[in-house]
C-alpha cells in the first residue's frame, strides 16, 4: 500500500477513535462508541500490516495469535468484578510494549549511519522508555493492590522516599541528556531500569482510598508512552491514539482528584501517604445493631423515599439484577427510589454505572453524590449495598483519618440507614467505619444478592 493510502487510513482510524471517545461519554451510546474504537483500531492495524516496510509476516502472525489469544481468553472468562485488575494489568502491558518497541527501534538504528538518528528521535526513545517503564511497574503494583495480594499490602515506602523519588527523577533527566549526545542501547536500558524503580516507588506509597487517582494517571501514562513511541517510529496514528489516551486519562485523573478532594501535584509527586494508624475496630463498633430482611421489609413498606447506595460489594455479589427487581417493586408501591452514586465506588471509574446499566436500571434514577447528599436528611431509608469507604463519616469528621477530606455519601444523615454486607470487615482503605455503629444504622449481614432477594421475598409475603 502506498504511504498516501496508509496515511489516509490512519486519518480514518483517528476519526473513529474520536467518535469512539465521544460515544463512551454516555451510557446509552457507550457500546456504539466501543465499536467505533475497535473499528478504528482494526483499520490502523490492517493499514500498518500492508506497509511496504513489513519484510516478513511470520513473527507478526505469531505475535497476533499469541497476544490476541490471551486477550480473547481474558475478555471472555474474566469475571465482572475482576475487570479493574485486568484494566490495571493491560495499562502495564501497554507501557511494556512502548519500552520494547522504542528499545528495538534504537537497536535497529544502531546498525545505520549515525545521521539517521535525529535528536528528537533519541529524545522520544528515552521518553517512551521512561514513561513506559514507570507505567509497567506502577501498574503491576496497582494490580497487586486491587487484587489485595497480602505481600503487596505489606510493602512499605522507604524512609525519605520523597527525596529518593526526586533524586531518581533528576537522574533520569541527566541520563536522557547523556543519551541524546551519545545514543546507545546501554544508556537506554539503564534509563529503563531506573524508571522501573521509580514507577514502583511512586505507586507503593499510595494509601488505599487514593488508588483511583493513580489508576487514572497510569492509564494516561500508558497513552503518553505510546505517543512517544509514535514519534520514534514516525507513525501518526500511534501519536494520535496515544495522545487521545493520554489526554483523556489526564482529564479522568482530574475528575478523580476532585472526587477525592486531592491535589494533582500531590499525586504526581507521590506524596500521598499510606493509611495512618487510627482507632481499632473494637473501639469503633460499640453500638452495632443487626437487623433481618423481615424488619427491613417492614421499614420499606412505610417509607416514601429510598436511596440505594451501591459499592464494591454489589459488584462482588453480582446483586445488580436483584437490586433492579427490588427497585421495580418499590416503585410500583409509589415509593420514590433513587441511586446515590459515589464517583469512586467500586474498583474502576463508572463501575456502579456499568453494573446498573447492565441490569437495565433507568439512568435517570442515578444521582450524583452532591444531589444525593442535598436530599439525604429527608430520605426515609438509605440502603447501602456493599459500600464502605464511600459512606465512611470518618472522612468528614476525623482529620487524622487516611481518607480525611474525601467527600462521601452522607448515609449517616438519612432517617434510617440499612447496611448490607457480610461482616464488619473494612473496605479497600482498610479502616473501621463508624457508620455501622451510628444511631440511625441497622446492619443486615449477608451476601448482597441473597440479602436483597430476602427483602423482596419478605415484602411479597407482607
Ligand atoms: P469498599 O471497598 O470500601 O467496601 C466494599 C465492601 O463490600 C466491603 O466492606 C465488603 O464487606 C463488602 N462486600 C464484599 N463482598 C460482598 C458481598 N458478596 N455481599 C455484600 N457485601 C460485600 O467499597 P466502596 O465501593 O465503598 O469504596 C471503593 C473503594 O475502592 C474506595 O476506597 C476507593 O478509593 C477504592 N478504589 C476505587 C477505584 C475506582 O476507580 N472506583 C479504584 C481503586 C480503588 P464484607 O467483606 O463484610 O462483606
Amino acid at each position: 500500500m502506498s504511504p498516501v493510502w496508509i496515511n489516509l487510513s490512519y486519518l480514518v482510524s483517528a476519526i473513529f477513535f474520536i467518535l469512539g471517545l465521544k460515544g463512551m461519554t454516555r451510557p446509552k451510546t457507550a457500546v456504539r462508541g466501543n465499536l467505533y474504537g475497535s473499528l478504528g483500531m482494526l483499520i490502523a492495524v490492517i493499514a500498518t500490516l500492508l506497509a511496504a516496510e513489513v519484510v516478513s509476516y511470520v513473527w507478526i502472525i505469531v505475535g497476533v495469535l499469541v497476544g490476541g489469544g490471551i486477550g480473547t481468553y481474558f475478555a471472555i472468562t474474566i469475571k465482572m468484578e475482576k475487570m479493574p485488575e485486568m484494566v490495571a494489568l493491560f495499562n502495564g502491558f501497554g507501557g511494556a510494549a512502548s519500552v520494547f518497541v522504542a528499545g528495538g527501534d534504537l537497536w535497529l538504528r544502531g546498525a545505520l549511519p549515525p545521521e539517521s538518528m535525529s535528536t528528537s528521535v533519541i529524545f522520544s526513545t528515552a521518553l517512551a522508555g521512561i514513561i513506559g517503564a514507570v507505567t509497567l511497574t506502577g501498574s503491576l503494583i496497582a494490580f497487586g493492590k486491587l487484587a489485595e495480594f497480602r505481600f503487596i499490602k505489606k510493602l512499605k515506602p522507604l524512609p525519605g522516599q520523597q527525596v529518593i523519588n526526586g533524586a531518581l527523577a533528576m537522574l533520569l533527566v541527566a541520563l536522557t541528556a547523556v543519551m541524546v549526545n551519545n545514543p546507545g542501547s546501554g544508556w537506554y536500558w539503564l534509563i529503563v531500569l531506573i524508571a522501573l524503580a521509580l514507577g514502583y516507588l511512586l505507586t507503593i506509597s499510595i494509601g488505599g482510598a487514593d488508588m483511583p487517582v493513580v489508576i487514572a494517571l497510569l492509564n494516561s501514562y500508558s497513552g503518553l508512552a505510546a505517543a512517544a513511541t509514535g514519534f520514534v517510529l514516525g507513525n501518526s496514528v500511534l501519536i494520535i491514539a496515544g495522545s487521545l489516551v493520554g489526554a483523556s486519562g489526564l482529564i479522568l485523573t482530574q475528575v478523580m482528584c476532585k472526587a477525592m478532594n486531592r491535589s494533582l501535584p500531590a499525586v504526581l509527586f507521590g506524596s500521598l501517604g499510606p493509611a495512618a494508624d487510627g482507632p481499632s475496630a473494637d473501639e469503633v463498633y460499640t453500638n452495632v445493631k443487626s437487623t433481618s430482611a423481615d424488619e427491613v421489609a417492614m421499614l420499606m413498606e412505610v417509607a416514601s423515599s429510598v436511596v440505594i447506595v451501591p459499592g464494591y460489594g454489589m459488584a462482588v455479589a453480582q446483586a445488580q439484577h436483584a437490586v433492579r427487581d427490588l427497585t421495580n417493586m418499590l416503585r410500583e408501591r409509589d415509593i420514590n427510589v433513587t441511586f446515590g452514586i459515589h464517583p469512586v465506588a467500586g474498583r474502576m471509574p463508572g463501575h456502579m454505572n456499568v453494573l446498573l446499566a447492565e441490569a437495565d436500571i433507568p439512568y435517570d434514577l442515578l444521582k450524583e453524590m452532591d444531589e444525593t447528599n442535598s436530599e439525604i436528611e429527608q430520605t426515609d431509608i438509605c440502603l447501602v449495598i456493599g459500600a464502605n469507604d464511600t459512606v465512611n463519616p470518618d472522612a468528614r469528621t476525623n482529620p487524622n483519618s487516611p481518607i480525611a477530606g474525601m467527600p462521601i455519601i452522607n448515609a449517616d444523615k438519612a432517617k434510617t440507614c440499612v447496611v448490607i454486607k457480610r461482616s464488619l470487615s473494612p473496605g479497600f482503605a482498610g479502616i473501621p467505619n463508624p457508620l455501622f455503629s451510628a444511631d440511625n444504622a441497622l446492619m443486615l449481614f449477608g451476601d448482597g444478592k441473597q440479602a436483597v432477594n430476602d427483602i423482596i421475598a419478605a415484602i411479597k409475603e407482607g
